[in-house]
């Protein structure tokens, strides 16, 4: 006799295309001390090192690892990579006659790296310090004229990572909290975009399970190295279900957001998932429940009221009105979305009651 289905379990699959991308991941605490060694593996021989400025003692101690592999350095990034940013940086690896470019830090770090080696032969290796998880996409964005350009290649892609969970230590409260909310996104987006798979899911899954656990941690614990690898083991998932799955309507909401209203990046994630969530969940549910068992969040009754608790437990903003949205300027936003692939149709009124509930945060 057949076994009943466990709730939440795996439906039988009806098939599905994915399409694993190649790089190496070095994960560990103590992992810094192996980035030379990495580096020489993938055949650099003179690496470029980029590093953001709260990372500049990591960057010293790279740069003495390398001994004669040190080609030079530039400390001190930019948010959404500015092209006057991305023309210094290819100057420099030029000049040095780099072959590798080291990325110590956030997606602003991994983002400059990504500027250099899109235009050139360079390898990457990154080593991440935030949660934003770019290190293990192929995807490059540039910003001119307050405008940002992106695309996906996979000359962009980081050969190695190499996670430290050291080095996100002293990564302050308020930047954690948020970095991990992007995290999140990245998790829970990939069960509904048109190229979401059962693979993709799986690792989505266990990504949510590890942030959520390591965002609970780190508010009582923050420098916790147990707390910091979950956190940071979730954004390597994180980064990988983003990278195969791509973004959907949550992630252009908040691009839209964030490029016209110059509403923080990783914050505005925390204000509107919930909400996308809550309008989406119900068209993928089973999914929908793996994540929601994931999040291990007592007392929510689903998926979006689950990540809305969460998020507000670690204080994270949870409206967009405390971020600076005006209600006219969620409405506007509104009128101007171009409608995306999703499960359920996007119209108007859909985006309306999206925005109007994540500006005044309410609870799903
Ligand atoms: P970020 O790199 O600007 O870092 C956020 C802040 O954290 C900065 O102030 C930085 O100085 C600080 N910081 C970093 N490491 C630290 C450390 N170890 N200790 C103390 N402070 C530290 O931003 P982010 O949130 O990491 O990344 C956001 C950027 O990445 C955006 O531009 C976003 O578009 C991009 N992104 C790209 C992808 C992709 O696939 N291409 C994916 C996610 C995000």
């Amino acid at each position: 006799m057949p076994r009943p289905a466990e709730p939440g379990r795996a439906e039988p699959q009806t098939g599905f295309v994915h399409t694993f991308l190649p790089g190496r991941v070095v994960f560990g605490a103590g992992a810094l001390d192996r980035v030379a060694a990495e580096v020489e593996t993938v055949g650099v021989r003179r690496a470029l090192v980029v590093a953001t400025k709260s990372a500049r003692d990591a960057a010293d101690v790279v740069e003495v690892q390398l001994g004669d592999g040190f080609a030079g350095r530039i400390d001190g990034v930019a948010q959404h990579v500015p092209t006057a940013v991305a023309e210094h940086a290819r100057g420099k690896a030029r000049d040095v006659s780099a072959d590798g470019v080291i990325a110590i830090g956030g997606g602003s770090a991994i983002g400059l790296a990504k500027a250099v080696a899109l235009t050139s032969e360079v390898v990457i290796v990154a080593v991440p310090t935030t949660y934003a998880g770019s290190e293990m996409t192929p995807v490059w964005g540039e910003t001119a004229g307050g405008s940002k350009t992106t695309g996906s290649d996979l000359r962009v892609l980081p050969r190695v990572v190499v996670y430290d969970p050291v080095l996100s230590q002293h990564l302050p409260k308020k930047v954690t909290a948020a970095s991990v909310a992007n995290a999140i996104a990245h998790c829970v987006e990939a069960v509904w975009t048109p190229k979401a798979d059962p693979i993709t899911e799986a690792t989505a899954v266990e990504g949510l399970r590890a942030l959520a656990l390591g965002l609970r941690q780190v508010q009582t614990a923050p420098t916790d190295l147990d707390a910091r690898s979950n956190l940071l083991y979730g954004a390597c998932l994180a980064g990988s279900a983003l990278a195969t799955a791509g973004t959907g309507l949550h992630h252009k909401l908040c691009h839209l957001l964030g490029g016209t209203y110059n509403l923080p990046h990783a914050e505005t994630h925390a204000a509107v998932l919930p909400q996308v969530a809550r309008v989406n969940a119900p068209a993928v549910p089973q999914a929908a429940v793996r994540l929601q068992d994931a999040l291990s969040t007592a007392g929510a009754p689903d998926l979006a009221t689950g990540l809305f608790d969460l998020f507000a437990a670690a204080e994270i903003p949870t409206s967009l009105k405390e971020l600076g949205l005006t209600e006219e300027q969620a409405f506007e936003a509104a009128k101007a979305f171009k409608p995306t692939d999703n499960p359920i149709p996007v119209t108007e009124d859909l985006v309306r009651e999206i925005l109007t509930r994540a500006w005044a945060g309410t609870r799903p």
